[in-house]
């Protein structure tokens, strides 16, 4: 602060502290509210965009961040002073940029990606760690066992555990010299640092296809600023290479600069992290909801402070606090997970495009069958467009059969066809593996009862209970809620007519266990693999060979890399074409060509058959002629005529409520303020396919747009319009991926 000179006037000096220019700090809320609400600043708290500060909210007490600060007095409301700043690291200006964005191409609320943006600062620091140490003293009775363990123990700081297990002894052994007072426990400061990347290791050789890629990227990253990318190449041609000499690129143009990759299943990071750590020496940091609260907060700190340099994680990720991010890898990009359906609902593939844009990173989007968007946008010159079209070294891609089950059909009440299991006979005899991939988990999608025909239903959602057998229960994948399977029919009181329709994996796997006794069958569903610990087991002992036979669901599909495997079968490849949604082709193509995919990725030459009723559907002959081309054309073409996205654009509304009057009229009333706007076309209000969920009814509307409508401008301006009744809840999903 500066005065004017002049002869010093006490008076005039507290005066003119006085009028001081006051500041007003904007803070965030993790909360929904429409938007920052402002609060003076107390004096000398020096307030910068990024803190974190509390601020009183009604009569709570509220943490939230500082968007911005400036000079005035009288905000957006009568001012009340922030309370104090936070010592947490300060969100970088990268991340308030990106939260206020993603919200408005969400249609949704800033609070929302903020609480995602804080999540890692949810949970406390990690605890000390308990451990052992010398103390001097000599126990009573010296055993050898006794001699291990506090020769072990000379000039370190292990737990009961690690000591017990570097001399190589039992934990009583360990306990008996604490209790004898040879061994004292004490408390560390757990390790904060991570592991850093070790540069100087060598790159493994490239074939002239992956160098070609590897020199375009590395040009890019050199270069700077936003760039992006398609690194489009066939299921093992070694695209992970490509990207993992892209990060090394990334990594080397500055110590700063930080890399995140992104995956669509924490079954998939077990895999990558092992790669990384091969060609880097140590494991990249690792983010997803498989992550302990302490950890992720230690990441979390990890990737504000630039100690974390690589990050691979789960869409979420993107919303770390990176202050260096120099590049984006969104593997498995035509992924439909990407997708957040929930809460914030976004597409974590666009959003790494703008979190890109806006840290002036690069952006790589990798896949062997992209999304038609990112396809559009290669085509269009905007993402260059690197492909490899073979696979790498010795391995050919799969041939790809159709089974015309209307042929060949399995035995009654059985789904695996004479051919498929003509083929894993042959597959077993010669010692290699064979996937049968159904994306279904659960024993049979449908309970009915034989005498009355009653389907077993959800109680207040519009959906069939599944019947998981490993279990005994009928589940309702939708809302989580089960019961055991009765006895009787509840709606007739029959007993024992309750049958089983249609198979999920685990009847698949009693098939298969009952064709091939000796055969050693598994199942990879989210059932039986519900955790990163449980998928790298499962993962490990079919890359090992003590698995025959793997009953998988989609979770199995991607990115695995099983060298013995040489065959896949489809058990329904029709089953996702039946949702009759927008990317139903598109979905069924990836799905499939994916699957397929996992055959034959060595030296074994590899075989898909798939199962279908209607071998004559353009996916089907596009796979089966593995001409990726000619279907993409064609779909592009469809979508081009009924202007469809990638060529216009999407956004739905679902409103939902349990009162159906209430629901009723406010739909009503939004029909009726529809805007006008040129190149938008409304659909509906229409009952959801999925017409009631936890006891609420559903109405949707469709919007289609040409591209050079600002849609989301649209979309918030026309909620604007109606006043949304208490028991009504309104979602807008800009770009759906589910139709239900
Ligand atoms: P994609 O990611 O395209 O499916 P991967 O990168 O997983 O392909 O490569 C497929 C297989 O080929 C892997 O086992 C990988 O280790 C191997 N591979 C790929 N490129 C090379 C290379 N340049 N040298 C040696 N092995 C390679």
């Amino acid at each position: 602060m500066t005065f004017a000179a002049g002869p010093l006037d006490l008076g005039t000096v507290s005066r003119q502290k006085h009028r001081t220019m006051p500041r007003i700090a904007s803070v965030l809320l993790p909360m929904p509210l429409p938007e920052a609400f402002d609060y003076a600043e107390p004096e000398g708290l020096d307030l910068r965009p990024g803190d974190h500060v509390t601020v009183p909210l009604g009569p709570r007490v509220i943490r939230g961040v500082v968007m911005a600060v400036r000079d005035g007095s009288g905000g957006n409301r009568p001012l009340k002073p922030v309370l104090e700043r936070v010592d947490d690291p300060p969100l970088p200006p990268g991340v308030l940029t990106f939260v206020e964005w993603a919200a408005r191409y969400s249609v949704d609320l800033p609070g929302w990606p903020l609480a995602m943006a804080l999540r890692g600062l949810r949970h406390p620091p990690p605890k000390p760690d308990k451990v052992l140490v010398l103390t001097g003293s000599q126990p009573a009775r010296m055993t050898p066992a006794r001699l291990k363990v506090l020769a072990a123990a000379e000039g370190r700081k292990l737990s009961g555990a690690a000591l017990a297990s570097a001399a190589g002894v039992s934990a009583g052994v360990v306990k008996g010299l604490v209790d004898e007072g040879a061994l004292a426990v004490d408390f560390v400061e757990p390790e904060r640092g991570l592991p850093q990347p070790d540069l100087s290791l060598p790159p493994r050789d490239l074939n002239p296809g992956q160098a070609a890629c590897v020199e375009v990227l590395a040009e890019m990253l050199h270069a700077g600023g936003f760039q992006a990318a398609l690194l489009d190449g066939v299921t093992g041609s070694g695209k992970t290479e490509v990207y993992l000499e892209a990060v090394a690129a990334a990594l080397a143009e500055s110590p700063d600069s930080q890399v995140l990759v992104l995956l669509p299943e924490i079954a998939l990071t077990q895999a990558v992290l092992a790669r990384f750590e091969q060609r880097f020496g140590a494991l990249p940091a690792e983010w997803h909801s498989g992550v302990s609260p302490p950890r992720r907060r230690q990441v979390w700190e990890a990737v504000a402070s630039g100690d974390a340099r690589i990050v691979v994680g789960a869409r979420s990720a993107l919303f770390l606090p990176f202050k260096g991010l120099r590049l984006v890898v969104v593997d498995e990009e035509h992924d439909s997970s990407f997708k957040q359906e929930e809460g914030f609902i976004y597409q974590a593939r666009d959003l790494a495009v703008a979190r890109a844009k806006i840290e002036g990173a690069s952006v790589l989007l990798a896949s062997a069958t992209p999304s038609l968007e990112s396809l559009f946008n290669a085509q269009a010159g905007r993402y260059r467009w690197l492909r490899l079209s073979a696979r790498h070294g010795a391995a050919q891609l799969p041939d790809i059969d159709l089974v015309d089950m209307r042929q060949t059909p399995p035995e009654p009440g059985r789904w695996l066809s004479p051919p498929l299991i003509k083929a894993m006979a042959v597959t077993l005899q010669r010692g290699e593996q064979a996937m049968l991939f159904l994306n279904r988990r659960g024993y049979a999608p449908l309970v009915l009862c034989r005498a009355c025909g009653e389907k077993m239903k959800s109680p207040d959602t519009d959906s069939w209970l599944v019947e998981h057998r490993y279990t005994g229960r009928l589940v309702c994948h939708l809302t989580g809620f089960s019961m055991k399977k009765p006895e009787a029919c509840p709606h007739c009181g029959a007993k024992d007519s309750l049958v089983s329709i249609g198979p999920g994996v685990e009847r698949v796997e009693e098939e298969a266990r009952h064709i091939f006794p000796d055969a050693r069958v598994a199942v990879f569903s989210s059932d039986t693999v519900m955790d990163a610990e449980a998928a790298r087991t499962l993962v490990a002992s079919m890359a090992a060979g003590e698995i025959d036979i793997l009953v998988a669901t989609q979770a199995a599909a991607k990115g695995h890399n099983f060298p013995n495997l040489t065959l896949v079968g489809v058990v329904d490849a029709d089953l996702s074409l039946r949702g009759g949604d927008l990317r139903a082709g598109e979905r069924t193509f990836q799905l499939l060509a994916q699957a397929a995919g996992r055959a034959g990725r060595h030296e074994k030459p590899g075989r898909a058959l798939l199962q279908t009723y209607s071998p004559d559907h353009a996916v089907m002959q596009a796979l089966k002629a593995q001409d990726r081309d000619a279907f993409i054309e064609a779909e592009m073409g469809m979508r081009q005529d009924a202007g469809l996205p990638p060529f216009g654009r999407l956004a739905a509304v679902i409103a939902s409520g349990p009162d159906a009057a209430a629901l009723e009229s406010y739909v009503e009333a939004l029909a009726a303020v529809i805007p006008n706007a040129e190149g938008v076309e409304v659909f509906g209000p229409a009952d959801a396919p999925l017409s009631l969920v936890r006891g609420r009814r559903r109405k949707r509307f469709l919007v289609r747009a040409d591209r050079t409508v600002d849609l989301q401008g649209f979309m918030a301006a026309w909620r604007a319009r109606a006043k949304v009744p208490n028991s009504v809840r309104v979602v807008i999903d800009v770009d759906p991926y589910s139709f239900l």
